[in-house]
């Protein structure tokens, strides 16, 4: 087969958003590895951005596409198909959530964007609460709200947002606090803003943040948050579209790490569920998804091919555990790469759950970012054979780590060797 860019000549779009200096044209996986046109062969450390969660090629998931695309391919959401009905009532199951429903769409930017106008519409009020260093998808209303201002250009968004801390804990004016001190000035924090504002909708959060860097609140942050927003009506929605179906290794949901007082009022979902194929979705009870109009379809949401890839991905995570080994493999691997950081003033800190591990690299002797050397790190795994990933907006001196949730033991060993000499030779 011939290459798409000859690596001498390339002449690239300029659109094209590419990780390395020479774009990698991948043909091919199978299970935790991808194959490039050169023939070169890659473990897998970023899963085509959380979203490969069982494994490439999975013969599960290929069949149950290949038999419902020889069945029908779309039929859309005016007309009801099996594979669509089992796996909302799996997921509805799943999201703790009482009395839920469940809205398919076809990516985590549009699940997003369906919470906001799920929210907005149920409060009556187009005020959100998000995170510091958010990140919820590109669309107008998702980029409008995220709290990581690389990524949004513009301030026109149709939503009047408010930003609230406890996203990022090693950062920022409380970084030296105890869990319990963080949790009490973030609440006050919160509750300070909303005495000064009119009636909000919502506050959405991502349990971890994923394009942020991997950061992660103390356990019970959003618990706390949840008693004042409860005070005050306002909804919480948990964006777990990195966080979902097992990846953090101790929980299924990220919300399960703030669990005291209840899920979520609005769950959204996306990248794992279809080991590739495009779904997002949105859980809700039946009060709050009832206030918009039925007729306010997706055409693509839903959709059975996607569905029937969904519903073998979901059973082959279940039934294999495959959280259970995100918390035994992720636990390794983040042990593993700590040893390594230990000895490398490059790395400031190793942080995340499961098999979602973020490295933030700075200059060494100071606390300042290095992205320069995150890019580095990045093509000399590229080069030793390691795809990863970093963190997006102002968090491009994070690398990111998020394999396949069946990724094995051999595997993290032998990808933390492959870092440990990327990470070396910068
Ligand atoms: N929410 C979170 C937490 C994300 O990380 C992303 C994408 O990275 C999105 C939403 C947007 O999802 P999508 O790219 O499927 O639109």
């Amino acid at each position: 087969m011939t290459a798409l860019f000859d690596r001498h000549r390339a002449v690239l779009p300029e659109w094209l958003a590419l990780y390395y200096r020479h774009p990698i044209e991948i043909t091919h996986g199978e299970g935790r590895h991808v194959w490039d046109a050169e023939g070169n062969r890659y473990l897998d450390f970023f899963g085509g951005i959380l979203t490969t969660m069982t494994a490439h090629a999975l013969p599960e998931v290929t069949k149950a596409v290949s038999d419902q695309a020889g069945r029908i391919i779309h039929s859309s959401t005016l007309y009801l198909n099996r594979p669509m009905v089992e796996l909302a009532e799996r997921i509805a199951h799943l999201s703790g959530i009482p009395d839920a429903r469940v809205f398919f769409t076809t990516s985590g930017t549009e699940a997003n964007d369906t919470a906001l106008l799920l929210a907005t519409a149920y409060r009556g009020s187009n005020q959100i609460l998000a995170m510091r260093n958010s990140y919820h998808g590109r669309s107008f209303s998702a980029v409008g709200i995220t709290g990581n201002h690389a990524w949004s250009p513009t301030s026109l968004s149709p939503l009047q947002t408010l930003y609230v801390h406890g996203g990022v804990r090693s950062r920022g004016p409380y970084a030296e606090l105890s869990d319990r001190q963080f949790i009490n000035a973030c609440v006050a924090d919160l509750e300070d803003l909303l005495g000064h504002t009119r009636e909000v909708a919502a506050l959405i959060a991502e349990p971890i943040q994923g394009v942020g860097g991997f950061t992660s609140p103390p356990d019970g942050l959003y618990a706390a948050f949840r008693e004042v927003l409860d005070r005050h009506g306002i909804l919480w929605i948990s964006d777990e579209v990195q966080t979902g179906w097992g990846r953090t290794g101790e929980h299924f949901w990220g919300w399960q790490a703030h669990a005291e007082n209840g899920p979520p009022d609005i769950l959204t979902f996306a990248k794992g569920i279809g080991n590739g194929m495009s779904i997002g979705g949105v859980v809700a009870s039946a009060r709050v998804m009832n206030c918009l109009d039925a007729n306010s379809i997706s055409t693509f949401g839903g959709s059975p091919v996607t569905m029937a890839a969904g519903l073998a991905n979901l059973s082959y995570l279940v039934e294999h555990d495959l959280q259970g080994n995100a918390r035994r493999v992720g636990g390794l691997l983040m042990e593993r790469l700590r040893a390594v950081a230990a000895q490398l003033p490059l790395v400031r800190e190793v942080r995340g759950r499961g098999l979602m591990a973020g490295i933030e690299l700075v200059k060494p002797g100071t606390d300042e970012a290095h992205p320069e050397a995150a890019a580095a790190v990045l093509e000399a795994a590229r080069e030793g054979g390691l795809l990863i990933g970093k963190g997006g907006g102002h968090n491009t001196s994070v690398l990111r780590i998020a394999p396949p949730l069946t990724l094995t033991v051999a595997e993290a060993e032998e990808g933390a060797a492959i870092l440990e000499r990327a990470l070396r030779s910068v």
